[in-house]
């Protein structure tokens, strides 16, 4: 990570939002000798990272995120002492399983070298597409979780992940002789929430499949609120303070500070600080594009779910949809609009990992399938379906459920506007230019944006706040 260099003069910033972003924000400004206060809406901290008793007592359940490549590979959350706040992270022994209908599933494994002999027929094709990146991973991941366009550190690196990265996921899988391995990509890269026929959609499969051998899919113990207490403790640690049910609705609102950044999208951003900002920026902030949002489900469980090929026990992550096409056109669906007879459906069952979950042998599970902005869908019934189909039984050992429709979890946290869990679409246009071509800039010089509707995007891994809070520094050094 870069140095940081101090100021002189106290100076003090206000964050609003103590999401992932918020809080890595709030650090790197504290690091520089900044007084730091961040206001949080909701009664704990943590937005997208913090886990909660959602079902009976004694389950512990995250709201939002659940698995963590790029949280364990973040180069930002890397650099600092979590572990000493109480950051573990549990590993299972593979990454991801897919099930198929005929009672078996495709494991992603860990290690590359038991990846290409799982993968068999494609083990070579697979080895091929991610190997310069699993083996580069700490030049690769600053390079990638970073605003773009930017100049190559790693020239030749990100020319060769541009050039498989720009394809779609449709065009990579193709290059894949085994039904099984192209439904295995499809569903890393339904993870972009884009059509795999769209450009981009490769690269985010390409995403999730490298950090699974070269960091792992981990789940921190105890869920995903332990990486935020771990950031609130490291920025207490700092001086900085974190005040919890206190939303802003104006920034006129907020004490008299040098410099306040916003962990919220641009819709919020318009509410809170439009008064603030000019008519050119209020339009380009309008116009930003929220992608699908999601339906979830949180399951309490009698005991662990008897999935139908018995090698599923050995993932945190599972994927649910069968072939790549089912897939495709799940994913196809939801972007025009519609809702999928057959939802691609992500879960994770975290406590087969960590007990601490849980009461004595039970177990939880988190699963969530994409729908259209803002459905009032109920998807219940489909998700269950899905899960049924690789795990006969399932519902006969549910002790409770919780649903969550894209208005609930915008109730829970106003930054998934419309159940959009990565702060806006992640296509071409809004890849270089996210939220606006200023990226983290406003067009107040005291004021910057730092939700995941900036670069890199959505994700647990804190990089748009350190970016975001880097820009801020460096601006605040040459007024200064
Ligand atoms: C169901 C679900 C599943 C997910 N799964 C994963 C996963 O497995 N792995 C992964 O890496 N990511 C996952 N994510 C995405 C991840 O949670 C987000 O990308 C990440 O949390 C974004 O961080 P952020 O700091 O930008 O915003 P958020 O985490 O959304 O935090 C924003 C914070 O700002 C607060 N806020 C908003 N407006 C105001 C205001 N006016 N005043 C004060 N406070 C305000 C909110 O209350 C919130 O606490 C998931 C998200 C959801 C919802």
């Amino acid at each position: 990570m870069v140095a940081v260099k101090k100021f002189s003069m106290k100076r003090k910033a206000c964050v609003i939002g103590s999401g992932p972003n918020g809080l890595a924000a709030a650090i790197v400004l504290a690091q520089a000798g900044l007084e730091v206060e961040v206001f949080e809406a909701q009664p704990i901290a943590g937005g997208g990272a913090r886990t909660m008793e959602l079902t009976l007592p004694g389950f512990l359940h995250d709201f939002g995120s659940a698995v963590h490549p790029l949280g364990v590979g973040s180069p930002f959350f890397s650099s600092l002492p979590l572990h000493e706040y109480g950051l573990e992270w549990i590993h299972s022994p593979v990454p991801l399983a897919h099930p198929l209908d005929d009672g078996t599933a495709v494991l992603l494994e860990r290690k590359l070298e038991d990846a290409r002999a799982s993968l068999g027929v494609d083990g070579e094709a697979w080895c091929r597409l991610v190997r310069p990146f699993v083996e580069h991973w700490n030049e690769f991941a600053p390079e990638i979780l970073r605003p773009q366009p930017a100049i190559p550190r790693h020239p030749s690196l990100m020319a060769r992940f541009g050039m498989s990265a720009l394809l779609s996921a449709e065009t990579i899988a193709r290059r894949f002789q085994s039904e099984r391995t192209r439904a295995l990509f499809a569903g890393l890269a339904a993870h972009s929430f884009l059509s795999l026929d769209e450009v981009l959609s490769g690269a985010i499969g390409m995403l999730m499949a490298i950090p699974a051998h070269a960091v792992g899919w981990p789940v921190p113990r105890g869920g995903s609120q332990a990486i935020t207490n771990a950031l609130c403790g490291f920025l207490a640690k700092l001086g900085g303070v974190v005040r919890t049910s206190s939303p802003v609705e104006s920034l006129d609102a907020l004490p008299k500070c040098d410099v306040v950044l916003c962990d919220v999208t641009p819709r919020q951003l318009l509410a809170i600080a439009g008064a603030r900002l000019d008519d050119y920026y209020n339009r380009q902030l309008q116009r930003f594009r929220y992608g699908p949002g999601v339906f979830k489900i949180d399951y309490a469980l009698r005991e662990p779910i008897r999935w139908r090929a018995a090698e599923c026990r050995r993932a945190i992550t599972l994927h649910l949809g069968g072939s790549f096409g089912e897939i495709a056109a799940s994913e196809k669906a939801v972007r025009s609009g519609n809702h999928a007879e057959r939802p691609f459906v992500l879960l994770a069952q975290p406590s087969l990992f960590d007990a601490s979950r849980a009461p004595d042998g039970k177990h939880t599970v988190w699963a969530y399938c994409h729908v259209p902005n803002g459905s009032t869908e109920n998807m219940l019934a489909r998700i269950e379906e899905q899960i049924e189909r690789f795990a006969p039984g399932f519902r006969d050992i549910v002790l409770a459920r919780r649903t969550f429709s894209c208005a609930d979890l915008q109730s829970m946290n106003a930054n998934l506007v419309g159940g959009d869990i990565n702060g806006g679409v992640l296509d071409v246009r809004q890849f270089l230019a996210r939220p606006t071509w200023q990226q983290y800039a406003t067009s107040a010089r005291d004021i910057y944006i730092c939700s995941a509707s900036t670069p890199p995007g959505g994700g647990v891994h804190g990089m748009c706040g350190y970016h975001a809070a880097k820009r801020a520094l460096r601006r605040m050094a040459h007024g200064a």
